[in-house]
């Protein structure tokens, strides 16, 4: 490696750390943890924070009517459409300091550093800071990727409301958005999505390995099981007697556990609550109802799985007299990542000597809404401990390098060559 180019990254480094750093304090909270909620003032300020950065490392910003912020690398080939990488900069209650952030501020980097190297590319290279993916202020998920992709409109906005009983078009109007406001509409037209993003796993870090390169992002399935049986007296209610609805609950978690073991990764299922009712210490649990999700990266054994579980559900329920009722509420498919891209992707870390992986992604992210329209790609960075949405939350500096060259090195082979990707 040049040494020009040596110095220039441990400048990029320093740059890393120091914007992390900076950024975090825009909705620094007392528990050290950063809390940036769509459209509160926080938020606005750390848009507008990174708006004025872009501009000033030579990059065009501007927002979209949702509050999505673009940077912009103006390629010399203006019949091209931009790649694009990003990620979001709102965060959960109290969360960390490189969920979504690491994606955008690695982007803006990505961006002034190829500029800084090599000038214009031949395809426009685009950083988006994606104004919500959590879904922590409003009941909705992927507000700013969805309203790029055109799931959302701003014709249709959804009537959701925040805990305070304010609805999603107040408070993005009161933010400088909304409909009526002067920026650019949302739906727009790209090439491909690049999206880097800590892990908030612990797979890369026990496995030693300093990259995931993300083949697709799991299917979900979420489901209510609610056991019906009888309730009666804790104490005059002999044993075989019983319709105890909590205890038969209790039977199918511990066969949904053993089932998914089975199943063998990357099926994932998960009861994360139950209530039994009435939920007394000397009354039999007459109705438990308890929570279910599944997930997997290929459509096909998710849905296998999930009906066999359902059939085993029924007939625990059916022998022990008791009634079952399985109600499923969110049936999301996953989306594959782009094998061209992937392959890239995989060739830039063995060339480059990073160990690496190819791993699923269980979590969701922009890119399975970007994905789901144009070739799209995700590159993981390890996570201490696993840790996430939480102020402990933490990649080293190392880690998150890593993840800058190789997403660097991508831009720089796709935009400055021009190629094209073929349409999904
Ligand atoms: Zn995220």
């Amino acid at each position: 490696m040049a040494e020009q180019t040596i110095t220039l990254l441990e400048q990029y480094s320093a740059k890393m750390n120091h914007i992390l750093e900076w950024l975090s304090g825009y909705g620094a909270d007392e528990q050290g943890g950063v809390t940036r909620l769509l459209y509160t003032p926080e938020w606005v300020a750390a848009q507008d924070a990174l708006s004025a950065y872009m501009k000033e490392h030579g990059l065009d910003a501007f927002y979209d009517q949702a509050g999505n912020l673009t940077g912009r690398l103006a390629g010399t080939d203006p019949d091209l459409l931009p790649v694009v990488t990003g990620s979001h900069i709102d965060t959960v209650i109290c969360g960390g300091k490189y969920d979504g952030a690491y994606g955008v501020v690695a982007g803006i980097l990505a961006l002034t550093y190829l500029q800084e190297m090599y000038g214009p590319p031949v395809r426009t290279i685009e950083v988006v800071s994606f104004c919500e993916e959590e879904g922590s202020r409003f009941p909705l998920t992927y507000w700013g990727s969805g309203n790029i992709a055109g799931n959302y409109s701003m014709d249709r906005i959804p009537a959701v409301c925040d805990r305070d009983g304010i609805t999603l078009e107040q408070a993005m109007r009161k933010a400088g958005f909304g409909p009526d406001s002067p920026h650019i509409q949302c739906k727009r037209s790209w090439d491909t999505y690049v999206e880097l993003h800590i892990e908030q796993g612990c797979v890369l870090e026990r496995s030693h390995q300093a990259i995931g390169i993300v083949n697709g992002i799991v299917g979900q399935r979420r489901i209510r099981v609610a056991v019906k049986g009888e309730s009666n007296h804790a104490g005059t209610t002999p044993m075989g007697w019983r319709r105890d609805a909590l205890a038969i609950a209790a039977e199918m978690i511990v066969r949904i556990r053993r089932s998914a073991l089975e199943a063998g990764d990357p099926l994932v299922a998960t009861v994360g609550s139950i209530q039994p009712s009435p939920g007394v210490s000397n009354v039999i649990a007459g109705a438990t109802s308890f929570t279910l999700d599944i997930r997997h990266l290929d459509v096909k054994a998710l849905d296998e799985y999930t009906s066999m579980l359902q059939h085993d559900l029924t007939e625990i329920a059916r022998q022990e007299g008791l009634e079952m009722d399985w109600e499923e509420h969110l049936n999301v498919d996953p989306v594959l990542m782009h094998s061209e891209i992937i392959a890239d992707l995989q060739q830039i870390c063995t060339s480059s000597g990073i160990a690496h992986r190819t791993m699923p992604s269980g979590a969701g992210h922009d890119a399975q809404i970007m994905g789901a329209r144009r070739p799209a790609a995700m590159i993981f960075v390890p996570s201490r401990e696993g840790i996430s949405h939480n102020p402990l939350e933490y990649t080293a500096n190392e880690d998150l390098m890593q993840g800058f060259r190789v997403l660097t090195e991508w831009l720089y082979q796709y935009a400055y060559r021009g190629d094209c990707h073929e349409t999904l």
